[in-house]
């Protein structure tokens, strides 16, 4: 499409009668001019090639002007073609614009991202099998059945097995000239998802739950609800009424359920497919190419009308959704952390603001931001306080690791289960049933360092540690991939065997467990041990049908399932998340921690769950203890009030990136100059930002903070237009940032 015949520029004979103007897919802050050629019907939404310095490029008409007609014309350029690409909705495109403006991303770029699956090559039409009208020169029984059955066009396959013969009779026939060849038309079917295919019989509580949605749905206006309720407590059961209710009622809504990309898994696909009786559309980083382009064009025709993906499912060309649900919305991976910086929960509320479409946030440990939104009236809030059935929140218990410190094994080494912790698994074995131990830490151990010389064994030209994998026997970057053989000698300073291990991963834990009870099946639960859907779905199939005693999971495995003979949640470093000067460290950890430890006792066995802490009196440790979640979010909330950040303030993060260190300083020093003195906004930097070198980039930030009633956009926009900024130096703004 790009080789396409340039009617280039305009000719001043020709009278321009309507310009488009039209976002072009390249970093741009404006939508260009262009003239449309006579003869051209266009509209917004439409995808079109136009000449942009001496290349044709991509791009998006937004919207259309008549020149005045004393108006200088002679610069402006001609549409060069329009592309056969589905329209793109309005209600999405304004959606697009304004989210490439709330992000500080160029335009262009932005709806770049957006469309990035229609450069994905459509398949190609399946070829059928129609009668020319040639008699054959023989007929047999086989024949003549497919004589019979050819009367639509029908793929070989299909109309083989139709026909009740094998494939070679329809292709001799084609041979002989009597069917020919013709392709099928390309019509896509989508599955359409039936709101009553299997309604779940709601406890009273969700029957309540699902009326006060059915309120705020009937409001028919923008409606966001905080679904507020432990785990188990049925949110799930509840919103899936709430998405048939809206299928139900209008058949040109579109709904959208997003989920955290790990918890889009096989359990969670197939109980929607229970409820709905179809498989529904999903949308995440495994899905092919060409599902990946049917879908897309599948949503901005309306005929797929349920998707569930990840975050950027929220970018697909919906034409109008009714119902938006944020699943677990306080989890970290709504947030996209490269390119486009984006929280998909905040833009979700966007859309649906847009769209006058209700949006459930759900979770058992909901974001801050979210219930200082309920706490305030901005949401409605719907809570569910028990678990369904008889399932019963665990038993939670503290070790005090300072008091209780795990002894040494028989030969010496070091042991990372309390004694406490040991005794509790060795009783719920004895029992026959299941432990879960949680350490959010991939591979053997987290540093590697020489015992001779101290050095630590590190990522090349990164700041950050490499993780023995003693499966693989490597040193892994977590960051960058980067991974070495674990040498033998130390590469600092050459001394034999001195490299050791520090710190436990779910590797080390393993070791241990099979060497206290060597009885006991253990497997390890990580993205490394299950890097596709169907080694996850194989392990968790297993750990269902009790085949393994001891699960040692990553948070890969500590949301969305439901094992029911699992009755013990162990957790081995509760400290783990508290470590670092991260704003969102206690919440994070709190919400962590309470997600891992409601694994247990899910079904009809109570559970209990153990925290091993050297900080027993640290509020997040004390609220899961007592499972008073109010007095974390209080105590949270009050630190964060204080120092006026968010929800109480609002936050943006520059970070500026270079090779060269010295260049990096000095025009970070100088940008600090230019920061405008604005009240109620502080600027704090410029910092290393916490991994000062990655890949050889060296890294400084500035912290923006922000009163709630100030623009914190216009603030930075207004801010970096005051300096150029070198070429070499790179810039990421992150609005919003989640983790820093
Ligand atoms: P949540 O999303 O709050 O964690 P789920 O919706 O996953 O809770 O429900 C927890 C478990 O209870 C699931 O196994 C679910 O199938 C079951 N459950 C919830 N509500 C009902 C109901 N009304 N009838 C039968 N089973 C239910």
């Amino acid at each position: 499409t790009m080789s396409l015949a340039a009617s280039d520029l305009f000719e001043s004979t020709e009278k321009v009668t309507l310009i488009a103007k039209v976002v072009v897919l390249a970093p741009m802050a404006e939508a260009l001019d262009y003239a449309v050629p006579a003869g051209m019907v266009l509209q917004a939404g439409e995808h079109v090639i136009v000449p942009l310095g001496h290349a044709k490029v991509r791009g998006l008409v937004i919207g259309f002007e008549t020149p005045e007609p004393d108006e200088d014309l002679s610069r402006v350029k001609t549409v060069v073609a329009r592309l056969d690409d589905p329209i793109v909705p309005e209600a999405s495109l304004n959606f697009w614009l304004w989210a490439a403006g709330w992000t500080l991303t160029p335009p262009g770029v932005f709806l770049n991202g957006c469309i990035r699956a229609l450069k994905i090559p459509r398949a190609a039409p399946k070829q059928g099998y129609v009668l020319t009208g040639e008699q054959p020169a023989r007929l047999t029984k086989a024949r003549q059945a497919v004589l019979d059955t050819a009367l639509v066009p029908m793929g070989l396959g299909d109309l083989a097995l139709a026909a009740g013969v094998s494939t070679g009779v329809v292709t001799a026939l084609e041979k002989e000239g009597v069917l020919q060849k013709v392709d099928l038309a390309r019509e896509e079917v989508y599955p359409q998802p039936d709101p009553d295919f299997a309604p779940a019989r709601l406890n009273d509580s969700q029957a309540a739950a699902h009326q006060l949605l059915q309120m705020e749905q009937a409001k028919h206006a923008f409606a966001p609800v905080l679904l507020d309720g432990v785990t188990g407590s049925g949110k799930t059961e509840v919103y899936l009424e709430s998405v048939a209710d809206v299928l139900r009622a209008d058949p040109e809504a579109q709904v959208l359920i997003l989920l955290p990309e790990i918890a889009l898994t096989q359990a969670v696909l197939g109980r929607l497919e229970a409820r709905f009786g179809v498989e529904v559309a999903q949308w995440h980083a495994n899905i092919s190419n060409g599902n990946r382009r049917r879908i897309w064009e599948g949503v901005a025709s309306g005929k797929v009308r349920l998707v569930v993906g990840a975050r950027s499912a929220l970018f697909l060309p919906y034409r109008r959704l009714g119902l938006i649900v944020v699943d677990e919305e306080h989890d970290g991976s709504y947030k996209q952390e490269e390119g486009a910086r984006y929280h998909a929960r905040d833009l979700a509320v966007f859309r649906a603001r847009l769209d006058g479409a209700l949006v459930i946030l759900a979770s058992a440990t909901p974001s801050l931001e979210s219930l200082t939104n309920a706490e305030k009236g901005r949401y409605a809030w719907i809570r569910l306080e028990q678990r369904h059935g008889t399932a019963v929140l665990p038993d939670i218990a503290l070790i005090d690791m300072k008091a209780h410190p795990p002894e040494k094994g028989p030969n010496g080494e070091t042991r990372w289960l309390s004694d406490r912790l040991a005794g509790d698994i060795l009783a719920t074995l004895k029992r026959g049933e299941q432990t879960l131990l949680f350490l959010n830490r991939r591979g053997y151990a987290p540093l590697v360092l020489c015992k001779a010389c101290g050095e630590k064994m590190t990522s090349p030209k990164t700041d950050s540690w490499l993780v023995e994998h003693r499966a693989s026997g490597r040193l892994v970057c977590h960051l960058t991939g980067f991974s070495m053989r674990k040498p033998k000698t130390c590469p600092h300073c050459g001394a034999q065997d001195s490299l050791i291990s520090v710190g436990p991963g779910v590797e080390r834990i393993l070791e241990e467990v099979r060497s206290r009870f060597p009885e006991a099946r253990a497997e390890v639960f990580s993205s490394d041990t299950t890097p596709d859907a169907a080694s996850s779905a194989s392990l968790i199939k297993r750990i269902e049908d009790n085949e393994v005693d001891i699960v040692i999971a990553t948070q890969a495995a500590a949301k969305g399932h439901n094992f029911p003979n699992l009755t013990l949640v162990g957790i081995v470093d509760a400290d783990l998340g508290l470590k670092g000067g991260d704003l969102r460290a206690a919440e994070r950890t709190f919400q962590l921690l309470a997600q891992a430890t409601g694994r247990a006792g899910r079904k009809l066995k109570p559970g209990k769950a153990v925290l091993q802490t050297y900080a027993p009196e640290h509020p997040v440790m004390q609220a899961l203890q007592h499972q008073d979640r109010d007095a974390f979010y209080a105590y949270e909330s009050m630190s964060r009030e204080v120092a006026k950040f968010p929800p109480y303030g609002r936050l943006a993060a520059l970070i500026l990136t270079a090779k060269d260190q010295n260049l990096l300083n000095k025009f970070s020093r100088e940008l600090a100059l230019f920061i405008p003195n604005t009240e109620g906004v502080d600027v704090y930097g410029p910092a290393d930002a916490p991994l000062a070198l990655v890949r050889g980039q060296w890294r400084k930030r500035f912290l923006v903070r922000a009163d709630r009633n100030r623009d914190l956009q216009a603030f930075v926009s207004h801010w970096l237009a005051a300096i150029k900024r070198p070429n070499a130096i790179r810039l990421v703004v992150d609005i919003d940032p989640y983790s820093f």
